[in-house]
């Protein structure tokens, strides 16, 4: 089976063990580090915590 690197952590992981989401849009990074990247970028584009979500902010943000 094919094994991806994660860009987060550097190791290595099957396909099943990607975050998909992020897999779909060319990034790599296991279900690990794809939470503590939402997690970041949740405070970093919502400090206030003004959307409940990351969806929330998926929807009204763009
Ligand atoms: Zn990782």
């Amino acid at each position: 089976m094919k094994l991806y690197v994660c860009e987060g952590c550097g190791d290595k992981f099957t396909k099943g063990e990607l975050d998909l989401e992020s897999f779909s849009m060319g990034d790599i990074y296991c279900t690990t580090c794809s939470d503590e990247l939402m997690q970041a970028g949740m405070d970093a584009v919502d400090p206030n915590g003004e959307f409940s979500s990351f969806d929330d902010w998926d929807e009204n943000g763009h």
